[in-house]
């Protein structure tokens, strides 16, 4: 009876910590909650066998988990399929194979295609569509137009993608003045592109970056040096509806490569949930050892703009770093001022951060 006691209790215990466990083991990338919103993170661009991909639809979605991210739309070419011969068009199936799986495994699966025509336009992808073969037709236009009439939000993709044919031309004017797209990538798998980025911000054109894989990603866990290119969207909550709701009022940004690229108000609104002041010690009347903690993925690259603290910094990716500064005066307060220069807010245009801590 006793032995059955310890054994009973032995189960208990382990069922009591085996939740905790799985929930260490889980991936993560770390970028914290902001404003309010949760941060999904989404790679929104990516291709199956159903199109010019390797992979089948369930793939993406281990793929997806394995890598720690909230969100994917499989996004197979609509007008482009070199399988055809082994697998039939059916421009739903990807979506209808993926989901439960996708279910299973609390990965959000959003419905989504790629319009695929010559440069210009360009490659676009809609996404929350509810059935993807209207978008099959003839004319450009009339997709765009079936995409919107379903209430797709749609983003032009890897608009710098062809060098010889880059550019804004008349057949994006139409569409934007229609509001028949409402965002752009402004990076692509390996790929920035400047350009894109600044129309981005004069046309108030969501910022989208994803993967665009094509092959099997290699990908085993996600880290600030080996991860692929994706969207941060500051959402409501993981459904659908939240995520279209942020999309479509702009509340995004990309992690590409070391660099972060968004609006001001949300990379600002990262550092500042981010970057903590930890331990201060005072070595006499002006010199200080100060403790600054970085809690999220980006191995944030500071240049000073004051008089205060070492010229260049490096804040590594969730660790803690100190730094010893030589206060200007008997101050009572610590003011440094950086320029975080891998968080983009335009091409070329780093993030101003403060940092700011009193002396006891
Ligand atoms: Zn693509």
């Amino acid at each position: 009876m006793k032995k059955l006691g310890v054994v009973l209790f032995a189960v208990i215990v382990s069922l009591l910590i085996s939740p905790a466990a799985l929930c260490a083991d889980q991936p993560k990338i770390n970028f914290p909650d902001i404003l309010g919103y949760k941060t999904l993170k989404c790679d929104l661009h990516m291709h199956t066998v159903f199109s010019d991909g390797s992979v089948w639809p369930t793939v993406r979605v281990d793929e997806a988990q394995r890598e720690g991210l909230d969100v994917i739309a499989i996004t197979d070419h609509i007008e482009y399929q070199p399988h055809k011969k082994d697998i039939p068009t059916n421009h739903n199936r990807p979506f209808e194979i993926a989901k439960d799986s996708a279910k299973k495994k609390g990965i959000l699966l959003v419905k989504a295609a790629e319009i695929t025509r010559d440069t210009p336009p360009g490659h676009f992808n809609a996404l929350f569509l509810a059935d993807i073969a209207l978008l099959d037709t003839k004319e450009f236009f009339d997709c765009l137009e079936a995409a919107n009439k379903q209430q797709a939000f749609v983003f032009w993709n890897h608009p710098g993608w062809k060098p010889d044919k880059k550019g804004w031309f008349e057949t994006h004017t139409k569409l934007y003045e229609n509001k028949w797209f409402h965002g752009i990538e402004v990076a692509n798998g390996t790929s920035y592109y400047p350009d894109a980025h600044k129309w981005s911000l004069e046309k108030n054109l969501t910022i989208m970056g994803n993967s665009d894989m094509h092959a099997p990603s290699l990908i085993t866990k996600t880290t600030p040096e080996n991860h692929r290119t994706i969207t941060l969207v500051f959402a409501k909550e993981k459904t659908a509806e939240a995520l279209n709701e942020a999309l479509v009022k702009g509340r995004t940004a990309v992690w590409y490569k070391d660099q972060l690229i968004g609006k001001e108000d949300y990379l600002d609104a990262i550092f500042k949930a981010s970057v903590k002041v930890g331990d201060i010690e005072r070595k006499g009347k002006r010199r200080v050892i100060i403790e600054l903690r970085n809690n999220c993925d980006l191995n944030i690259r500071l240049q000073s703009l004051g008089e205060t603290g070492p010229a260049e910094l490096i804040l590594p990716a969730t660790d803690t770093t100190t730094i010893k500064i030589k206060l200007p005066k008997e101050a009572e307060h610590i003011e440094l001022l950086y320029t975080a220069e891998n968080m983009l807010i335009a091409p070329k245009k780093g993030l101003p951060v403060k940092i700011t801590a009193t002396l006891e």
